[in-house]
């Protein structure tokens, strides 16, 4: 199917259930109205002259628009171009001139940022940019108003013109190595993966999905919006951008039965003084991904927010994007411990990161992804994709894992992350697991900082709990005497507030690491 006739379906199915719920505006959306609107929003952008093909960009932070728009596109066939809404002007005419975006459509203000008034700066010197139409504002109004009275043949003469293989949305990695890719999906990609992740989370029409991360990432728009829509369950948006009381709030009044997060959210929920009074016995299951989740942040999700079923996911914006998640009868050990098993439909396999060849179980190398998820390519950027994807359409992912007898997969760090300390691999994962277990330390990330002696060297970067007393590099290696090897312990700590991360909330090592290098002068 297409995404387009995906949404019929379910339209068919369950026109008078939620589809989607904004929490901080109470607007409300049936699965007849969200319909409704996203036909009369593709008329619209038809009548302004958007074909198949057409790359028409989003840069919005969470609303029920931003849904409108990834729907209403989908059924035309133009291609949705994921915008970052934490971008500034230079990263906005980067993507916009890298992507061809014809038309642009953007939220004019969001907090202190003028959305518009970046699009207006950028605007000459994007040559593609055509038309800019701006969300709420009476040209929007108007745009869905004619769409409305418009000709709904037109849509399924379109319809019948679109293949699932078509290319519909060009997806932004996060940026954490790097600057972010613009990876090509296909309706089969995302629509298929979307449907699955959902399948193994058990969602029909009775669940409800508390969205709070960002939706131009494929965790908002493929594990959540689609997972949702394929399913008939309804995504319910606590914020326009991630609010630790805000999704407690929602996943409470709006009775949740799931809740997503990258770990930091889920942190962050944990810690929110509101917990105790906040009534989440709906929710039953969940999915934490996008970076190591450490097993004390699932223990405690489990426990403190009931969420028995809550599963992980591993993937990657390349692969639609999930290869591997946790199912609800595997053993709690490896709920918490584990990525899980492949997806259904796909393949996954460790190699040797140097000649390619499949290491035995238990022995860490890359893992590779093929099957229906692999993405296109790199937009526009063939070269970049034929370093990812060999010729047998194998995904190499650049991260390291360890696959067991029963095909569970342990994620062990990215490839470029790993430290080698005087000739020894060091996997940052694993320290960082151990700090966790430390009383005082509340969230801990581990990088290598050159040394002379051994090449790299350990540091520590820890988040403290409230009104914990300061912590020493000597008191931390004290801790860690006698329970990790003397390679791993950490030379170096530096206690902060938070720590450099991309709007998905991912930590930023490459950051990092530069600053370490001023801290240690
Ligand atoms: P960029 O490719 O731009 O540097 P990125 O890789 O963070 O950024 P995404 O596509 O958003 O961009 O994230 C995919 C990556 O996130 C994976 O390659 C992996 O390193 C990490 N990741 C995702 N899920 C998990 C997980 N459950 N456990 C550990 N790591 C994960
Ligand atoms: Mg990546």
């Amino acid at each position: 199917d297409t995404i387009g006739a995906n949404l019929d379906k379910t339209v068919a199915l369950y026109p008078d259930r939620d589809a989607v719920v904004e929490y901080a505006t109470d607007r409300r959306w049936t699965y007849a109205r969200f319909a409704a609107d996203v036909d009369a929003l593709a008329l619209g952008l038809h009548g302004r002259g958007i074909r198949k093909g057409d790359r028409v960009g989003i840069w919005a932070p969470n609303c029920a628009e931003w849904m409108l728009v990834q729907y209403a596109t989908a059924k035309l066939g133009a291609i949705l171009v994921n915008i970052n809404p934490s971008y500034r002007v230079h990263e906005l005419e980067f993507v916009l001139n890298q992507a061809g975006v014809r038309t642009l459509v953007a939220t004019p203000v969001f907090k202190t940022s003028d959305y518009a008034g970046m699009i207006e700066e950028v605007r000459p010197r994007c040559k593609r940019l055509t038309d800019v139409l701006l969300i709420g504002t009476p040209e929007w109004d108007g745009l869905l108003e004619t769409g409305r009275a418009g000709d709904a043949g037109v849509l399924a003469e379109i319809g019948a013109t679109l293949s699932a293989d078509d290319p519909i949305n060009i997806q932004y990695t996060s940026g954490t190595t790097g600057f972010p890719k613009g990876a090509t999906l296909s309706h089969h990609n995302i629509l298929n993966n979307g449907f699955f992740v959902g399948e193994l989370c058990g969602y029909d029409e009775e669940d409800r999905v508390c969205v709070p991360v960002p939706f131009y990432h494929c965790f908002g728009m493929v594990m959540g919006n689609l997972a949702a829509t394929s399913h008939g369950a309804c995504v319910v948006i606590p914020a326009p951008a991630f609010d630790p009381r805000a999704t407690l709030q929602a996943a409470a009044s709006e009775r949740c039965t799931s809740l997503y997060g990258v770990p930091t959210m889920f942190i962050a929920v944990l810690n929110e003084p509101s917990l105790d009074s906040a009534d989440l016995s709906n929710l039953r299951t969940g999915i934490m991904a996008g970076s190591p989740c450490p097993v004390e942040v699932m223990k405690q999700v489990i426990e403190r927010l009931g969420m028995a079923e809550v599963a992980i996911c591993y993937g990657m914006t390349e692969t639609s994007p999930v290869s591997t998640q946790t199912r609800a009868d595997d053993t709690l050990d490896r709920r918490v411990s584990t990525v899980g098993t492949v997806h259904p439909h796909l393949e996954v396999k460790v190699v040797d990161p140097a000649t390619g060849v499949t290491v035995p179980r238990g022995t860490p190398g890359e893992l590779c992804t093929r099957g229906y998820s692999v993405m296109l390519g790199y937009w526009e950027e063939p070269e970049k994709t034929a370093e990812v994807i060999d010729a047998a359409r194998w995904m190499h992912t650049g991260d390291l894992a360890v696959m067991d007898e029963e095909g569970y997969v342990n994620i062990t760090g990215r490839i470029k992350d790993m430290v080698i300390r005087g000739g020894e691999n060091v996997y940052p994962r694993e320290i960082e697991e151990f700090l966790y277990t430390h009383p005082d330390i509340v969230d801990a990330q581990v990088i290598g900082v050159p040394d002379e002696r051994y090449g790299e060297e350990l540091m520590a970067w820890v988040r403290l709990r409230d009104g914990a007393e300061p912590l020493t590099a000597e008191a931390l290696r004290e801790f860690c005497d006698g329970k990790l090897a003397r390679y791993k312990i950490p030379r170096y700590v530096h206690v902060v507030d938070e720590f450099p991360m991309t709007v998905t909330g991912k930590v930023r090592k490459v950051q990092m690491r530069a600053e370490a290098v001023d801290i240690l002068g």
